[in-house]
Parts: structure tokens; C-alpha cells; sequence
């Protein structure tokens, strides 16, 4: 049963401990009258068993028991902690003093004399519940202020160890804002702190370093100042976007010093954002990347180029032959590409040491840099071989060109640096003498032509090596085309042009005359001049042959001089004979035409002669005035002014524009010697020939017919209406003599058509 329900309405819980049954009787009833729960037991050994089970209040112990007696019960209790507390009120017979100093002893709380008083029993009852009671109620008390104070100990720790906590979070927070302070003036980038707003609200020491501006300058300016990043571009709206987007953005831009200079920066910036998010800071970083940029550029510099001569290496001159390649494709133009190897170069690393080879082939590059023309490349793959890219024309001047003169410019020699007496040694002692020395060198080239010689790079390059052993093999210092044919005719072209120069001169040009005769009247009209040109060397070389190379080298202008003065002195000579009254043509080439001294030299030569203009006629084709019309009309109107004749030559064969024909002052048309050819035989060509006559008179020109062989071609050409003619039917071009003693004799060339 519970002590609380036991209890309920009871004083008390009282054990009776008595092995007399009327005693315990006694008790008892006594007890239960007044109110208590009264347990019972006969004798110790119950009594220890039943309190173990559930301690009583108060236990009333007969001292004197069969078997365990008062005492020994008493002194197990008290050596039991739960029933310890437990008051005992020993039963003892009265005035038994020993046994009350043993019963205190031993623990107990009081004594009751037998024979009991009812009084007695019930006032020390009581005294001893109510004071097992308090000292319950104390005990409790005790326990539940030890446990308060326990608690309050445990909370106090507690809010210590958080204190000591908090003390170290802030200590660190401390720390942390100085190493961040720390960071923020020692950092070798610039860093810039902006308010939302874009304001300045912080800067430090690198900021100053490189960008000139004080902290105090800046502070409270907008951002914008730095002109890093400007507004609304698209590179302002790219960072915006990043930043509203992730916080964060990096990039390069040009960034402005307080001077004023541009440098290329590295910005990185981010936006710190406040507890509800919204931006609180724009925190901008930038480097100063001048140097890297310088760096990188080095870098990149150096994997397009040679170290040594700064000149590209393969892998730029691959791209620039893939361009001049595109254009000339584009243009109908070659390329040629030039493999250049010096000869025995060996031998100058050899015998005056590397750092003058060096020098050397720096020189070497600076002279072909020197020797080709703009838009070409030169690259050096390493070693002494060198590579020329050059945009050409199908004539490949500019090719040939470039390759004498870097043949003539190594011969003149290389000014070197070198030290007083020659020898690796020497030179590399710590003040060597220098002084300036000519190196002369030779070099082999092999030149391949794209698109000929092949169409990619590398092909073009073999090729060129191939004719650069050839050069090598022909003896070194000189040139080879990888085509043969093109070796040939290059080396005729060459030959022409180095015999050309000294024609005039040395008296190599003749003119002669070709008769053309009026088929109206059967006599002969006068000539056409036409150039010879015999060379010692070269034997005799016709005009298509040497003309155009004339018009190349820039000669035409003084050969066209000399035959309008020839046949000057010629007419006048033939007049002073009393020869009658001839007219010569003479051809004009197109890029005489297009100097602008043509009429004056026509007239000089007609002034120095003294011959009437009416003599003379000029031949020109299509070509000569089409490169410029406004020109040509101004020229040939002068010239028409003057009194001389115009022909125009090869009609039919090139433009044929009626427009120019109406506008240019042409006089006669000459029909094309490959229409007169097939003009009996071919539906086609009597067809042109017959409408040449007829636009030439509805134009008001007359209509000469060139290369007229056979009798068939003058009798169709005379019964449509053609006015003149010239061939080797009639005769052959002259010479000056044979045709004199031609118009001497009246000879007639031909009988005409009846
Ligand atoms: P072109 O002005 O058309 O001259 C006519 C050419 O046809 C001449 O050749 C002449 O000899 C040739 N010829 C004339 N009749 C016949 C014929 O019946 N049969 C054949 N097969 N040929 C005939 P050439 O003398 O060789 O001159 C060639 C070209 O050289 C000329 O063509 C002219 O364009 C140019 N040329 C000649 N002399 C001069 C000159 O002094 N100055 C300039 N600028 N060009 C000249
Ligand atoms: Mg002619
Ligand atoms: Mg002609």
C-alpha cells in the first residue's frame, strides 16, 4: 500500500514493535484512536522486514525481545541509509539508565517507561512525527534548494562558457577586420568600395599607386570617374546584367590615370549584399596589366616570329601565302614564293664566330626586307635559308625583280660590326675593339609561282627548294625557276631587257616601211613604220617580242621618240628628193600614249624635220586609250588639231566600243590582219570586215585592210568598198633604202582589180 493513501486522514505512520501481545494491543488501539496508521510486529526480524519494504514514520521498538533485540534492531535501522531517518522511540521497563544511554547511543530519539501512560505515549508520538516530519520536510527542503542551486550553478556556467564564447567570437571578428584592414592596404591591386548608389565610399594605397588619384580625392565621387567601364555601352550593360545576376563579373578594360593615360586593367567586381538582400556595396578590384599585356604580346610576337631576325617564321609566312594566295586568285595574279639559301655560310660562323653569323643574318634580313616590295613577306624557317612571298603579275617583274636585287645587294657587301682582328676569341673579350667591316656574302634562290608551281605552301616551297639546287648547281650566286619554260623565258625577258637598254645608243633599231596603197587608184599612199631591232647578242627581234618589255622597263617612251624622229627625217628626206608627197604611220604604244609629252614630241619631231603634219599618222590601238578615255580624246583631239592623221589599229580585236568610237577623232580603222585572212573563206570574218567598212564610212572614216596576202582578199575587199591596203601581197616592210629606190622607180607593187 502507498505511504499516501495509507496515510490519508492518519497523523502518522507508527511501526509497533513488540513482542508482549498486550502491550502491542495496547499500543496499538491507543495509537489508531488518536489518529494514526499503526503497523505492528512481534519481533525484530519482522520489524527489519516490514521497514525495508516501506519505512514508517516513526517506529515505537520494545527494547527487551526474544531473538533480535530493541537494540540490534535500532542499530541496523540506523545503519541502513533508507530507514536511518527513520525516528525510533525506544520501550524500555522505567529508570533503566543504562539502557537509555545505550538507546541514544545507538541512535534513538526517545524513551518510553513501561508501564506506559497513554499521555506520555501520545505526547512523545506526536513530538517525534512532527519533528520525523520537519526533518523530512527540512531534508526535502534541502534537497530541492541543493537541486536550485545545482540548476542555477549549471545556468551560470553555461552563460559563462557562452560569454567566454562570445568574447572569442569577437576577439576572432576583431582579428578578422584587421588582417582584413591589413589586406586592404597592403594588397598590390587597387581596390575601390562603392555605396549602392555607385559612390566611393573607400579606396587604398594600390588604388593610389596606379591610378594617381588620393583617396581623398575620390571619395564620394561616382565610380564613373575611373572611366573604367562607360556608361551605357554594351560593356556597361554586360557587367550590370552579371552582376544583378550572380554578383559578380570580370573582365579587361581600358582604365584612365589621373594624367590622364589609358592602361589596360583586369577589373573584378562584386556586390555585397545586405541582410534583405538588396545591395549594400560594390567592391571593385583592378590590376594594372601593362606588363602582362607587354608579355603576352612578347609571347605572341615570338611564336610568329624568328628571335634572331624579328623577320616571321613558317608559321606567319603560311598565313600571309594564304592570303596573297586568296588575293591573287581573287585578281587573276600569281604569287611567287623564293627559297633563299646563303652560300657558304658555314664558313662565316667558322671563321669569325656565332655572334658575327648572328649579325650577319640580321643584316642579311634588313637587306631583303630592304629589296622586296610592300605587301611581300620574308620569313627565315632558322639556319642561313630564308623565304619570299611576293604578289606578282603573270610577268612575275616584281619577283625577278626583288631576286636581283637582293643578289646585287649582297654583293656590295654587309656592314658588320666585327671586332679589330677577326676570331670568336677576340670578339668576345670585355672591350673588344669594333670597327665597321663590309661582309660580303652570296646567296642561291630558288623562286616557285603559284598557282604553276603548285597551289599550297608547302608544295610551292619544295618546288622552290628544287630550283634552288638547280641555282646551287649552276654555280651559286643566282636564281633558278623551279618551271623550266618559265626559267627560259624569264632569262630571254632578262636578256632582252639588259640588251634593250643600250639600243638606241649603240644604233641597233632600223625602221622600215611598209607600202599602202588606195585601191581607187591603184598608186601607193605612203607606209607604216615599223621598228626592227638587230642585236649582236640577241640576233634580230621582232617588235611583239621586245615592244612589251619596252613598255615593262619604262624604254617605250624614248624608242617612241626616236622612230618619230627617224621617220621624220626619212619623209623629209624623201621630200627633198622630190619623192612626193608620202604619209607614214607610225604605231604608238599604250604607254607612250599615256605620257603626257606624246604631242609634244610628235610636234617637235615634225618642227625639227620640218614636215607638214599632214605626213605623218599615228597608229594606236583600242587598248593605248582605254586605260584613259578623257585623256586619250583630249590628246588625239590635239593631235587631230595638229593635222595628224589617226589610225586605228587591230580593229576588231579588242573592245570595239561604238560609244568611244564616236567620241575618239579617229580618221581610219584598220580591219584586224586575222579577219583579213579568212575573209574569202570564212562567212564570219567577211561578215566583220563588211560591217567594219560600213560602220568606218557611215562614220565618216576610212577603212584600211592589214596582212592582205592573195589576190582573192584584195578583189573581195576592193569590190566592198575597203579604200586601202597593206600586206605582203603588195609588199613586205622595207628597209629605208629598199623602199626608196621603190618610190623612185614608180614601180607599181600589184596590179589591182580592174
Ligand atoms: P601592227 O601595227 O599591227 O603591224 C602590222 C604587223 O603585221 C607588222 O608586224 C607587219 O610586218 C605585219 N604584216 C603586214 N602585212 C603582213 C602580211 O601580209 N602578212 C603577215 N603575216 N604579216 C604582215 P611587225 O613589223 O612584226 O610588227 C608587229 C607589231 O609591233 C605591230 O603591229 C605594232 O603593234 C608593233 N610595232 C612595230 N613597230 C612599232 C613601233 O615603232 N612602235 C610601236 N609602238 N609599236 C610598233
Ligand atoms: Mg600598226
Ligand atoms: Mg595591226
Amino acid at each position: 500500500m502507498h505511504r499516501d493513501l495509507s496515510e490519508q486522514g492518519s497523523k502518522g505512520e507508527v511501526l509497533i514493535v513488540e513482542d508482549t501481545p498486550a502491550s502491542l494491543k495496547l499500543l496499538s488501539d491507543l495509537l489508531t484512536e488518536a489518529g494514526y496508521y499503526v503497523r505492528q510486529a512481534p519481533n525484530g526480524e519482522l520489524a527489519l522486514w516490514t521497514v525495508q519494504s516501506r519505512p514508517p514514520e516513526l517506529i515505537l521498538l520494545d527494547v527487551r525481545m526474544p531473538g533480535i533485540d530493541g537494540f540490534e534492531v535500532c542499530r541496523r535501522l540506523k545503519s541502513s541509509p533508507a530507514t536511518a531517518h527513520v525516528p525510533v522511540i525506544f520501550l524500555s521497563a522505567q529508570h533503566d539508565t543504562d539502557d537509555k544511554v545505550r538507546g541514544f547511543a545507538l541512535g534513538g530519539a526517545d524513551f518510553i517507561a513501561k508501564p506506559f501512560q497513554a499521555e506520555e505515549i501520545l505526547a512523545r508520538t506526536d513530538a517525534q512525527v512532527r519533528l520525523g516530519r520537519a526533518q523530512l520536510a527540512l531534508a526535502a527542503e534541502r534537497a530541492h534548494l541543493e537541486l536550485r542551486v545545482h540548476e542555477r550553478t549549471a545556468e551560470l556556467a553555461e552563460l559563462a562558457a557562452s560569454l567566454e564564447r562570445e568574447v572569442e567570437r569577437r576577439r576572432a571578428n576583431e582579428d578578422t577586420l584587421r588582417l582584413a584592414a591589413r589586406v586592404f592596404a597592403a594588397t598590390q591591386d587597387a581596390i575601390v568600395i562603392a555605396d549602392a548608389g555607385g559612390t566611393i565610399v573607400a579606396t587604398n594605397p594600390a588604388f593610389t599607386d596606379i591610378s594617381g588619384y588620393d583617396s581623398s580625392e575620390m571619395v564620394g565621387r561616382h565610380v564613373s570617374t575611373l572611366q573604367t567601364v562607360q556608361h551605357n555601352t554594351s560593356a556597361y550593360h554586360a557587367m550590370m546584367a552579371a552582376l544583378a545576376g550572380h554578383g559578380h563579373w570580370s573582365g579587361e578594360m581600358l582604365a584612365r590615370r589621373k594624367n590622364g593615360a589609358t592602361f589596360p586593367g583586369l577589373l573584378s567586381v562584386s556586390t555585397v549584399a545586405g541582410a534583405n538582400g538588396e545591395v549594400e556595396n560594390y567592391i571593385v578590384v583592378f590590376m594594372d596589366i601593362t606588363e602582362r599585356k607587354a608579355e603576352q604580346h612578347m609571347i605572341d610576337f615570338l611564336s610568329y616570329h624568328d628571335a634572331l631576325t624579328g623577320l616571321p617564321n613558317r608559321l606567319l609566312a603560311r598565313q600571309c601565302f594564304d592570303e596573297a594566295q586568296a588575293a591573287a586568285q581573287r585578281n587573276g595574279q600569281c604569287v611567287g614564293v623564293m627559297c633563299l639559301d646563303l652560300d657558304r655560310f658555314k664558313s662565316v660562323n667558322d671563321s669569325y664566330g656565332a655572334p658575327v653569323g648572328d649579325q650577319a643574318l640580321q643584316a642579311v634580313a634588313r637587306l631583303l626586307r630592304s629589296c622586296v616590295p610592300d605587301g611581300a613577306t620574308v620569313s627565315r624557317q632558322g639556319g642561313d635559308e630564308f623565304q619570299i612571298i611576293v604578289p606578282d603579275d603573270a610577268q612575275l617583274g616584281a619577283t625577278v625583280a626583288a631576286a636581283q636585287a637582293i643578289l646585287a645587294g649582297l654583293r656590295d657587301g654587309l656592314p658588320l660590326a666585327m671586332a679589330a682582328a677577326e676570331g670568336a676569341a677576340q670578339a668576345a673579350q670585355p672591350s673588344p675593339q669594333l670597327s665597321t667591316q663590309h661582309l660580303g656574302l652570296t646567296t642561291s634562290i630558288g623562286i616557285a609561282v603559284c598557282p604553276a608551281d603548285g597551289s599550297t605552301f608547302d608544295e610551292l616551297l619544295r618546288n622552290a627548294d628544287t630550283a634552288l639546287y638547280r641555282a646551287k648547281e649552276v654555280g651559286r650566286d643566282n636564281y633558278a625557276f623551279f618551271t623550266e619554260r618559265m626559267d627560259a623565258d624569264i632569262r630571254a625577258k632578262l636578256a632582252i631587257q639588259a640588251q634593250l637598254r643600250g639600243a638606241i645608243a649603240r644604233g641597233e633599231f632600223e625602221v622600215h616601211y611598209q607600202p599602202q596603197m588606195c585601191l581607187r587608184t591603184g598608186t601607193m599612199l605612203g607606209a607604216e613604220a615599223l621598228l626592227r631591232w638587230h642585236n649582236p647578242v640577241l640576233g634580230q627581234v621582232p617588235p611583239n617580242r621586245f615592244i612589251p618589255l619596252a613598255e615593262e622597263y619604262g624604254l617605250i617612251s624614248a624608242i617612241g621618240v626616236w622612230v618619230l624622229d627617224t621617220v621624220c627625217a626619212q619623209i623629209a628626206a624623201w621630200q627633198a628628193q622630190g619623192l612626193g608627197t608620202l604619209k607614214v604611220a607610225v604605231n604608238l604604244a599604250g604607254s607612250q600614249f599615256a605620257h603626257d609629252s606624246t604631242v609634244a614630241s610628235v610636234e617637235q619631231a615634225l618642227r625639227r624635220h620640218g614636215v607638214p603634219p599632214a605626213s605623218l599618222g599615228l597608229e594606236i590601238t583600242e587598248g593605248t586609250v582605254m586605260g584613259d578615255p578623257d585623256k586619250a580624246v583630249a590628246a588625239l583631239g590635239r593631235l587631230k588639231d595638229i593635222g595628224v592623221a589617226i589610225s586605228l589599229d587591230d580593229f576588231g580585236t579588242g573592245y570595239s566600243s561604238l560609244a568611244y568610237l564616236k567620241r575618239f577623232p579617229i580618221d581610219v580603222l584598220k580591219i584586224d590582219k586575222s579577219f583579213v585572212d579568212d575573209v574569202t573563206t570564212k562567212a564570219s570574218d567577211a561578215a566583220i570586215a563588211l560591217s567594219v567598212i560600213s560602220l568606218a564610212h557611215n562614220l565618216n572614216m576610212r577603212v584600211i585592210a592589214e596582212g592582205v596576202e592573195t589576190r582573192e582578199q584584195v578583189e573581195f575587199l576592193a569590190a566592198h568598198g575597203c579604200d586601202e591596203m597593206q600586206g605582203y601581197y603588195f609588199s613586205r616592210p622595207l628597209a629605208a633604202g629598199a623602199y626608196t629606190a621603190l618610190l623612185r622607180e614608180k614601180r607599181l607593187l600589184n596590179l589591182l582589180p580592174e
